[in-house]
């Protein structure tokens, strides 16, 4: 019988899926608190599977016999794929299973922000409330407004499907590419970036993080915007920069934002959290019992067929297998 590949779990996954594992590989569990380097050379690591760990060449130049990295998320950019696609590592990832769930927390964020349900359930549980609401308090309308959606992918189409058929809002959008389909389907028009900017009453932010969208969205950018407008940001912290985000929600410049993601995480202090028009989860976009489950399972589909000489489901650098 061949020798049993080794493979490092990042995260906890549930135990079923490990014992899966452990069928086919040797299993070695990376514990919190534990130094990553040492967990991936204490033997030859064959595969890593799990999420939120940045893998460059730092991490992974001693880790010789790497085939692949399986991680437990759409977006990629914790890793090095200049690097990777140098060793000729494939990264695996988990598109399509989260699609629906992170649109549903970017619609939250839209509601949540727009009828300031934080602030109002604070106000209440602090007993302020002793006498009819006033004005002061009023949000504003979600439906029948201009939902722009900055990356019309494949969650940015499910923002903007709930925001057409659900509330009736007219969709704007940009990408690198013009979307057709989409626009039939939904009456959806191109933009580019500041006419997107200018007529957004929501702009919802679901563009990867690359060199290319980092801080695409900074002072100018919020300039453009209307002082009635929401951001919304489920994509990636650092597409926004965060001090001229703050600034802009300070001053007015913007009525609120919703926020998923940060330029640092974990985050414990931000000047965020002292500005009641900010509604800010903990980078929750997929996380329900029942997406997270259908993320590890398909991570860990992809991580056996990459090792078991099968094809992977979700291949984000698929040209390193064809050399
Ligand atoms: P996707 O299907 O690849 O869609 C990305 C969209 O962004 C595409 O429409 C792409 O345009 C567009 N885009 C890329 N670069 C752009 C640029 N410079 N300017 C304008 N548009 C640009 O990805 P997805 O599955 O929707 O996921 C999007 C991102 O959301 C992920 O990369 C991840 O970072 C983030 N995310 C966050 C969470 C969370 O927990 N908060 C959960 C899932 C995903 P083209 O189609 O024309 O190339």
């Amino acid at each position: 019988m061949p020798m049993k590949k080794n493979v490092v779990v990042l995260n906890r996954l549930a135990p079923d899926l490990v014992e899966r594992l452990a069928e086919h590989f040797n299993v070695v569990q990376f514990e919190s608190g534990q130094d990553l380097q040492s967990v991936l050379t204490s033997v030859p690591v064959h595969g890593v599977i799990g999420a939120g760990r940045q893998l460059g060449r730092r991490e992974l130049e001693n880790v010789s016999e790497l085939e692949v990295i399986s991680t437990i998320s759409v977006g990629y950019d914790n890793y090095d794929l200049d690097y990777l696609n140098e060793r000729s590592i494939l990264l695996t990832n988990t598109p399509d299973v989260l699609t629906e769930t992170t649109a549903d927390l970017a619609f939250t964020l839209m509601l949540a922000t727009a009828r300031r349900i934080v602030e109002l359930d604070n106000w209440l549980r602090a007993g302020n409330w002793r006498a009819g609401l006033g004005s002061k308090y009023f949000g504003c309308d979600v439906h029948g407004k201009t939902l722009g959606i900055l990356g019309l992918g494949n969650i940015g189409a499910a923002i903007a499907r709930r925001g057409r058929l659900g509330f009736g809002m007219r969709v704007l959008y940009t990408a690198n590419s013009r979307k057709p389909a989409l626009e039939q389907e939904l009456d959806a028009e191109f933009r580019e970036l500041d006419g997107l900017l200018a007529e957004a009453d929501f702009l919802c932010v679901v563009v990867p993080l690359s060199e290319q969208t980092r801080k695409l969205i900074g002072q100018r950018e919020l300039e453009r915007m209307k002082s009635s407008a929401i951001l919304v940001n489920i994509a990636r912290g650092p597409v926004v920069d965060e001090a001229a985000l703050v600034e802009a929600l300070r001053s007015g410049q913007i009525r609120g934002a919703g926020l998923d993601v940060f330029e640092r995480e974990p985050l414990t202090e931000s000047p965020l959290f002292a500005l009641d028009n900010v509604v800010a989860v903990p980078h929750i976009g997929s996380a329900t019992h029942e997406t997270r489950r259908a993320m590890a399972e398909l991570a860990v589909r992809n991580l056996e067929l990459a090792l078991l000489g099968g094809t992977p489901l979700h291949m984000v650098n698929p040209q390193v297998r064809a050399g």
